[in-house]
């Protein structure tokens, strides 16, 4: 039965039509039979997507430069979707010690149980990666700029050693996002992105996108997605088309800010250093100014060395950024990350605690005089005014 609407009368509207469905309904019994022959791009039941979906799958693969996009529940849904998908018990799996941690723990926590073989690896790795490939080595997981140190890998380099090596490369673009780097173009087989960060860009949804030329790659990646029964619901998704339709707008205006704000704290008597290959002096310079176009929203800092209750002084004095650990928003946000995760990491950029900022639409000066007051902070708490005897 299709749905009897009241009448005829033509109707268009700029915005998406939001189609929602458990249940897909055919003409025929011919048409019920042969359902499942509809997939990758067809529609069979709720759990493959519906038209909203494959609307924004379609225009996600446009701006990455790819062919096919599958749209998951979330980032990390992306990346693990993209992991299971083609790593099998007896694969050796290379996972950059500087992903996304939820990456790193299913890894470790998940298919290491699993029986792959799962091997962290230098993240500003670049042909190097050669040495690590193993004759059951199946995938490579790369960042760049790595979650939270922001070291900076040559993609190009460990893509094209990959591909000569017969191994699949992914790579989580969510810093950049396809305006600032497209990894497809730079010989990467799967780009991921949360869309929960750029793409939706209000800071209210969680979603995932994976795109990709290879259509062989899209049907496995597409059955996967659903046999994981992982569907994104069509009001997300129309949010996130709608979130598209001011990405360059909002990641060109919080960019500028992001790129004074960090050039002003570089210069204040509180900070060490900043972690953030957009700025000269950045181990990782040149090879993000070789390869990306655009320096993102997102950066590190670390902080001179005081005990960690000084940082209740950094963190309790702001007043409009939010203490959060996400990004890609409109509002700014402030992340404290703890010493003993720094030394932790293999391949560790520090042995202090990194602070990160994302910066979002605000008034430039307010973010400025805001992050000002929170370094007066930290240096007149308490615990910073006795030489650090690292107890608090
Ligand atoms: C937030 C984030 C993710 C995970 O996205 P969720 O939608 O929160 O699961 C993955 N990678 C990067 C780089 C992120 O910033």
């Amino acid at each position: 039965m299709t749905l009897a609407l009241p009448n005829d009368e033509p109707f268009d509207s700029l915005s998406p039509p939001v189609l929602r469905a458990s249940t897909v309904v055919f003409k025929t019994f011919d048409d019920f039979v042969k359902r499942k022959r509809r997939q990758p791009d067809g529609y069979s039941y709720g759990i493959t997507g519906t038209p909203t979906a494959r609307l924004l799958e379609s225009r996600i693969a446009a701006l990455e430069g790819g062919r096919h996009c599958v749209i998951t529940p979330s980032g990390q849904s992306a990346l693990m979707t993209t992991v299971m998908g083609f790593v099998r018990g007896g694969d050796h799996l290379l996972v950059s010690a500087a992903c996304y941690g939820a990456l790193k723990t299913f890894s470790e926590k998940w298919l290491a149980h699993m029986g792959v073989q799962v091997e962290l690896y230098r993240p500003d790795i670049g042909a190097d990666i050669d040495a690590l490939i193993r004759p059951n080595t199946r995938m490579i997981c790369m960042e760049a700029p790595g979650t939270v140190s922001m070291e900076m890998p040559d993609i190009p380099a460990v893509a094209a050693t990959a591909r000569r090596r017969g191994v699949l490369t992914m790579m989580d673009n969510t810093w950049a996002s396809p305006l600032g780097f497209r990894p497809l173009e730079h010989g990467v087989d799967f780009s991921i992105e949360a869309a929960t960060k750029l793409f939706g860009g209000h800071s209210d949804l969680l979603m995932g996108a994976i795109s990709m030329n290879d259509h062989a790659h899209y049907e496995v990646l597409r059955e996967t997605q659903s046999i994981l029964g992982q569907q994104v619901s069509p009001d997300d998704c129309f949010l996130v088309l709608r979130g598209l339709e001011t990405l360059k707008v909002r990641l060109d205006a919080q960019s500028a800010t992001t790129l004074d704000i960090a050039r002003w704290l570089q210069n204040q008597p509180q900070v060490e250093r900043l972690l953030f290959p957009a700025l000269e002096g950045d181990a990782g310079h040149a090879v993000w100014k070789r390869d990306f176009r655009g320096s993102g929203c997102l950066f590190s800092v670390i902080l001179k060395p005081a005990p960690e209750a000084a940082f209740h002084g950094f963190f309790d004095s702001l007043q409009r950024f939010s203490i959060g650990a996400s990004w890609g928003g409109v509002h700014s946000l402030a992340a404290y990350y703890p010493a003993p995760l720094q030394a932790q990491r293999a391949f560790p950029v520090t042995d202090q605690p990194i602070v990160r900022l994302a910066i979002g639409l605000e008034d430039k000066d307010a973010l400025i005089a805001d992050l000002a007051a929170a370094l007066q902070g930290y240096a007149r708490h308490p615990s910073n005014r006795a030489p650090a005897t690292g107890g608090a």
